[in-house]
């Protein structure tokens, strides 16, 4: 359980809030092409208004590097937000985010109001933590409120630099939820507990096989990733994803699995193509069998009938990364099979943000889980067992 304390420890009543969302949104011609993170944002923003504060959001919006570029401005965000809460949000339009603008614009404030500022990464401090922007921030409230988990795992003015300078600083709602999921999950899973990993890289999982070994009752893994495994053993893996470096790695990993009594499942059989495209030529090999020239794109299908065993008896499931390259129909099959295992089964289900969480969506299993997360980065370094900044930065219970 979180030990931090939430909106639903304080009174705001009267008080100027400044909540950190994350309304990193996709964007497309100034259209907000998925607003999930949106709507995950609304029970916070709804319990301060019902409680009687001001409510002053801000957020980041994409990697406009330090400046202000028009086409990374939050005003869209504001218009949706104003639709799905069913009350105006005014956006505080200002190149310096807090500006004359901005502060003349939370001064005129009502107790209920909400008014969202421009995107905080227009200013450059705001990535690397700077004090004069956090200082600003925190000049334009009395109490804090950190509800992005996306960004919980980097320390930014607008998360961690800006809880320097007020007193109350809490989690929101869509933060405690993620958390206790979560940390449930990894900390006091009810078992058999299952983690799937998959995506493109070993080495960007490192950390979280090896805290996952120490954690789980199984271990799939599967995507590009399983083909270091597979070379590490001396098997050809053709034109297939391999990190040379991490052979070893790999090695010692299977070997803690068997320390650790933890059974750990690779692909038995691949989807090969010969070239990386929906339209190459590609068919289905054993392990070990890729030839020159070819490349394992997606898990063949015992090996969608061995991970969905694997997952059947489980009592709680995790899973971050596809299986194969979901994103083309002709290789989407076994991430399809994973996510369809994970729908039928009576278990705690939660997919690790990112990848996973919009395959997930894509492939309409989305109502079947049991938590998506927001954030795939965080989510990851929860999985690694770290401790997030942004999380650290509120105040203790
Ligand atoms: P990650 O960000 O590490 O979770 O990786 C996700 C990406 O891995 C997705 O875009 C997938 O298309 C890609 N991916 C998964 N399996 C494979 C594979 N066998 N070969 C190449 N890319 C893959």
């Amino acid at each position: 359980m979180l030990n931090k304390k939430s909106v639903d420890d304080i009174n705001v009543k009267g008080k100027k809030v400044l909540v950190r969302c994350d309304f990193n949104v996709p964007l497309q011609d100034g259209k907000i092409t998925d607003e999930n993170r949106l709507v995950a944002a609304l029970p916070t923003i709804k319990k301060l208004i019902a409680d009687g504060g001001k409510i002053i959001l801000c957020s980041h919006l994409g990697k406009p590097k330090g400046e202000p570029k028009p086409e990374l401005s939050l005003a869209p965000v504001a218009v949706r937000l104003s639709e799905l809460l069913g009350q105006p949000v005014k956006f505080a339009a200002d190149k310096e985010v807090v500006g004359a603008n901005a502060k003349a614009a939370v001064e005129a404030m009502q107790d209920g109001e909400v008014i969202l500022l421009e995107n905080t990464r227009y200013r450059a401090e705001e990535t690397k933590n700077g004090e004069e922007f956090s200082k600003e921030l925190a000049s334009l409230a009395d109490v804090f409120v950190n509800d992005a988990f996306g960004t919980a795992h980097r320390a930014h003015c607008s998360n961690v630099g800006v809880t320097k300078f007020i007193d109350t600083a809490v989690v929101g709602y869509l933060m405690q939820k993620e958390i206790d999921f979560l940390g449930n999950a990894v900390d006091n899973p009810e078992r058999p507990f299952v983690a799937i990993l998959g995506g493109a890289k070993v080495s960007s999982k490192i950390s979280v096989i090896n805290n996952l070994l120490d954690k789980v009752d199984t271990l799939i893994i599967g995507g590009g990733m399983a083909y270091t495994f597979m070379a590490a053993h001396g098997e050809e893996v053709g034109n297939s994803l391999l990190e040379e470096d991490y052979k070893q790695y790999a090695l010692d990993m299977e070997k803690k699995a068997e320390e650790k009594g933890v059974k750990l499942l690779i692909p038995i059989d691949t989807v090969i193509a010969d070239d990386f495209s929906n339209d190459a030529n590609h068919k289905v090999v054993g392990r070990g069998e890729i030839p020159a020239g070819w490349e394992g794109l997606d898990i063949g299908p015992k090996t969608q009938e061995l991970f969905a065993n694997a997952i059947k008896d489980a009592k709680t499931v995790v899973w971050n990364g596809p299986m194969g390259c979901f994103e083309m129909p002709n290789f989407a099959a076994g991430t399809v099979a994973v996510a369809k295992a994970m729908a039928d089964i009576d278990a705690t289900t939660i997919i690790g943000g990112g990848d996973s969480a919009a395959a997930v969506n894509q492939l309409g299993f989305g109502d079947k889980m049991t938590h998506i997360s927001t954030g795939g980065g965080a989510s990851l370094e929860f999985l690694e067992g770290k401790e997030l900044p942004g999380v650290a930065a509120a105040n203790d219970k």
